[in-house]
């Protein structure tokens, strides 16, 4: 869905990125990897806007996955 822009489930191409952010008091979509905000991990989310399907995806242009896997890979 990342790459293809495709829905799986319905096969519509009515696909939107809400792009990750960290925002105050725990708003927008990230996983928390350090004390401070900008520590935490961003994760976009692409949703079909015909069944409202939604994929999750952490950029792997980043040092992210590695620093999750640090936090959590325990
Ligand atoms: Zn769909």
């Amino acid at each position: 869905m990342k790459n293809s822009r495709v829905c799986p489930k319905c096969h519509s191409k009515d696909i939107i990125l809400i792009e990750g952010k960290a925002g105050p008091y725990g708003s927008g979509n990230n996983i928390p990897a350090g004390l401070l905000l900008k520590n935490s991990v961003l994760v976009n989310r692409y949703v079909c806007c015909k069944c409202g399907f939604t994929e999750e995806w952490i950029d792997t242009d980043t040092n992210d996955l590695e620093r999750l896997k640090e936090k959590y890979g325990k």
